[in-house]
């Protein structure tokens, strides 16, 4: 990671089956226009909001997401959640049985699972005490065979961005894809990296419906990244992977953002109250920085206080066998009264 060469062609990184590989064209694919009649992809032909098949590239849900997220169309490519770019990601850019992925521990569960679905190595560095990259530990890390590094920011479960200046010299000098999992940007003080995709050919950004939009039901990820890797994740994902409701559901949720803007503003009120609360608790060891919608906080004894709070009917994540996160309990923000029913059950304890 130490030297610093001119990026490479975005597809000599890509696997070479993919690169040769002829993708599968749908009725859809072929024929893009508006008619009168379509007897071209064996749908049912009498009326119901859903017998025709999406749209395979969801044009006007990317047109408006382009315009609200300030990026191009050609540079975001929608998912089954994000989950399923992440997944992607690494069949397209990882030979099984010998390309590695990177994390930084602790971080999102989803990268090494679909790492080890597709035979893909994990290569692992610890992140600091105070859960920031520590950049000198990379360099003893990746090798040869590393080719994408994910960086969770704001990192779930500990919940903080990780430092701007430190992802940055990743982006530089990594010779491989940096995928930037922004989940949480909505709920964050600090900037997306988003803006960066024209300056780094190799960042891929991911955000989501799942968690300020209030909309992890439909299952919808947004991935961010230049045209080159875009067309690699359209060229193999399954043909009509989002469907007609979600995408008509996506439009409405874009068109009247102010709902989620209005639900950040309650959750972010509500995250303050609810670390103040914390922080007074005679159990509480620490309550560590978070800018997202959810804190984590060392107890005494996080598995007893797991299981008091079970007793109550509330349920938290137990986090204390997480490296680094012993004792560790990570808390959603509810609404004010869910807030209210957690904090006096623990100020009851
Ligand atoms: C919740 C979460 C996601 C969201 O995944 P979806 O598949 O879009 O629901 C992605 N990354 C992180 C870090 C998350 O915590």
């Amino acid at each position: 990671m130490s030297k610093k060469k001119a990026f490479p062609d975005i597809n000599s990184l890509v696997r070479k089956n993919i690169l040769t590989m002829k993708p599968y064209s749908s009725a859809r694919d072929e024929f893009k226009g508006e008619a009168d009649i379509y007897l071209d992809a064996n749908e049912n032909p009498y009326p119901s909001p859903y017998n025709r098949y999406p749209d395979p590239l969801q044009r006007r849900v990317k047109e408006e997401l382009a315009a609200v997220r300030e990026v191009r169309p050609e540079q975001i490519f929608l998912g089954n959640g994000s989950d399923e770019a992440i997944d992607l990601i690494i069949r397209a850019f990882c030979e099984p049985n010998q390309d590695s992925i990177l994390i930084t521990e602790p971080t999102y569960g989803m990268y090494s699972v679909c790492a080890e679905v597709n035979a893909v190595n994990v290569q692992q560095v610890l992140l600091t005490p105070d859960f920031d990259l520590d950049l000198d530990a990379f360099p003893k890390t990746f090798d040869a065979t590393t080719k994408v590094i994910f960086l969770c920011s704001p990192n779930n479960p500990t919940g903080n961005l990780l430092s701007r200046d430190k992802i940055l010299e990743v982006l530089k000098r990594f010779y491989g894809l940096v995928v930037i999992d922004e989940a949480y940007i909505d709920f964050a003080k600090g900037k997306s990296f988003l803006q960066e995709l024209d300056k780094y050919p190799n960042l891929v950004v991911l955000q989501t419906f799942s968690k300020a939009w209030g909309l992890a039901g439909l299952r919808l990820g947004m991935c961010f990244a230049s045209e080159a890797i875009i067309n690699v994740l359209n060229k193999i994902k399954y043909p009509y992977n989002v469907n007609i409701r979600t995408q008509e559901l996506a439009l409405d949720a874009i068109e009247n953002r102010h709902v989620m803007e209005d639900a950040v503003k309650q959750i972010v009120q509500q995250r303050t109250r609810v670390i103040k609360a914390l922080e007074k608790l005679r159990i509480t060891e620490k309550v560590f920085p978070t800018d997202s919608n959810f804190v984590l906080v060392r107890v005494q004894d996080a598995p007893a206080t797991y299981k008091y709070l079970l007793d109550q009917k509330i349920i938290v994540r137990d986090r204390s066998r997480v490296v680094l996160c012993y004792n560790c309990l990570r808390i959603t923000i509810g609404t004010a009264g869910e807030n209210d029913r957690l904090i006096n059950a623990l100020e009851e304890l």
